[in-house]
């Protein structure tokens, strides 16, 4: 990437209708720069929309990425539901190259009460397999995990960052929001910087270059992430956190989840040109 670019989770309030077409339109309206597509509750779009939606992105200047089902766990016991959620991460990636999108996002698995260094080799080789097969399909979208909010959800900063280094075609999603709530630290500027150096530690300077963030306000309690808020209803020391991103020269998506969606993609995005 060129440079950061700041966009909403899902179509924008303001768009003129629910469609991914409208939330395109109303992006580039807002001068915003991208947009994520929610699949969160599954992949329901056809292969003519995804077209559609790849033509106007390239029309409009507005660069996609796509969040993945929430029904995914790639820990599940149950064979039956591991083949699934592998399989809506599929169709994910399916879509998500119609759409042009050059990342799905999702949130791995769950710790399911078993050791993390145990659940974090079962969730590797499940990647591998799910790379490979992309790949001979054709299919160049990256994988990247999102780290996760809550303390029961497999995706601390450093699993993520293992097996983005460990596996080609993996790559991070790091959400400062779930870091800050379900650590309860990471909201300062040299906290924030911690993080970018600890990717560019363990991934190379590129990462910093071809970033995924989301970001928004959030509740939490000891158990991480309760709930997403607006910015100024929460605790988040955004001004820091841009003024981190914008000194490390962090390239990339910037994908706000606040409730209130382009509000604070526009916050975030006048308060990093301010910085
Ligand atoms: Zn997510």
């Amino acid at each position: 990437m060129e440079r950061l670019l700041f966009g909403t989770g899902g179509v924008p309030h303001s768009a003129r209708d629910r469609s991914t077409m409208a939330g395109i339109e109303r992006i580039a309206q807002l001068g915003l720069g991208c947009m994520e597509l929610e699949f969160v509750q599954g992949v329901k779009m056809g292969r003519e929309t995804a077209l559609e939606v790849a033509e106007l992105a390239v029309k409009k200047n507005v660069v996609l990425s796509a969040h993945g089902p929430y029904a995914i766990n790639l820990n599940a016991d149950n064979p039956e539901k591991l083949k699934a959620s592998v399989g809506r991460i599929f169709q994910t990636a399916r879509v998500a190259a119609l759409c042009g999108t050059q990342s799905i996002v999702f949130h791995p698995a769950y710790y399911m009460g078993q050791p993390p260094a145990q659940v974090y080799n079962q969730v590797k080789a499940q990647l591998q397999q799910i790379v490979s097969q992309l790949r001979t399909e054709g299919n160049k979208v990256s994988i990247r995990l999102e780290v996760t909010g809550k303390v029961t959800q497999f995706g601390t900063l450093d699993e993520v960052l293992d097996l983005s280094a460990e596996i080609e075609g993996i790559a991070p999603c790091i959400d400062f929001a779930h870091w800050h709530a379900r650590t309860g630290k990471y909201n300062s500027y040299d906290e924030f910087t911690h993080i970018l150096r600890q990717v560019e530690r363990k991934l190379g300077r590129q990462a910093l270059d071809n970033m995924h963030i989301h970001v928004s306000g959030i509740a939490y309690t000891v158990h991480g992430e309760s709930n997403h808020l607006d910015l100024q209803d929460s605790d988040f020391n955004y001004v820091d956190f841009v003024r981190a991103l914008k000194d490390y020269k962090v390239k990339g998506l910037v994908i706000c989840e606040s409730k209130n969606l382009e509000d604070d993609a526009q916050l975030l995005q006048q308060s990093y040109r301010a910085a």
